[in-house]
Formats: structure tokens, C-alpha cells, sequence
């Protein structure tokens, strides 16, 4: 039974742990879920929530395709040298979904563990364009 459970561990037959929560870091249901949300201690992945403002999602926005794309890349490589400061990376991604719990969300993954850690760390502290990172 033990090895069953594990075996469905954070997928979508597990009915205790939310499987989204347990993939992504994030979920729609939010607080509200009725599966447990787990947050891991040690990962080489972590997980800024709602970071990137794409201007595209303002129904004001007059940018074009262009200046929207450039305003992506200022952001990404600004980040990007930011995250690298903690050490190195392995990949690093943006999410442009629309759904409050996803959007604007940064995923970063460290080669090493110890690294993301120290990143957490020091990055809970700190604000990105007024905005207080998570
Ligand atoms: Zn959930």
C-alpha cells in the first residue's frame, strides 16, 4: 500500500496531494483546493510567481508585436542576470498563460540544489519593479 501511494505521489490519481500544485507550484484553486498543496524543502527548481507584467495583457496596450517582444527580452535577460548571480543555471522559463495562478510565472532551474536554496534565500526579500518577489 505504502509503495502504491508513493507510486501515485503528486500525479492525478493521488487524492490527497494536489498534482498540479505538486508539477507547477501553482494552482487555479489556490487556497481553496481541496487536495494539499506541498511545498518541497529542496529543489533545483524555483518558482517566482507573477513576475513578468506583460504589457499584452493591459486591454489599454498600444505596443506593437515588436516593442512587445523587446519588452520580453529586457525582462528575460535582466532576470536571467539577476538568477545567474545565485549560480548556474539550466534552464529558465517564462509562463505567458493567462490564469491568475500561472501568468507571469518564472521557473528557474539550477544545476546545483544548494544554489536555488540560496537563491529563495536572498530573493524573498527583494522587489522587482515594485513588486515584491514570492
Ligand atoms: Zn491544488
Amino acid at each position: 500500500m505504502a509503495e502504491y501511494l508513493a507510486s501515485i505521489y503528486g500525479t492525478e490519481k493521488d487524492k490527497v496531494n494536489c498534482s498540479f500544485y505538486f508539477k507547477i507550484g501553482a494552482c487555479r484553486h489556490g487556497d481553496r483546493c481541496s487536495r494539499k498543496h506541498v511545498k518541497p524543502t529542496f529543489s533545483q527548481t524555483i518558482l517566482l510567481s507573477n513576475l513578468y507584467q506583460n504589457p499584452a495583457h493591459d486591454p489599454t496596450c498600444t505596443l506593437s508585436a515588436d516593442q512587445l517582444q523587446e519588452h520580453f527580452d529586457r525582462f528575460y535577460e535582466d532576470i536571467f542576470v539577476e538568477l545567474a548571480k545565485y549560480g548556474e543555471i539550466e534552464e529558465m522559463c517564462v509562463c505567458d498563460n493567462v490564469g491568475d495562478h500561472l501568468v507571469g510565472n518564472v521557473y528557474c532551474q539550477y544545476r546545483y540544489e544548494e544554489n536555488a536554496g540560496e537563491a529563495v534565500e536572498e530573493l524573498n526579500k527583494r522587489f522587482y519593479a515594485g513588486r515584491l518577489i514570492n
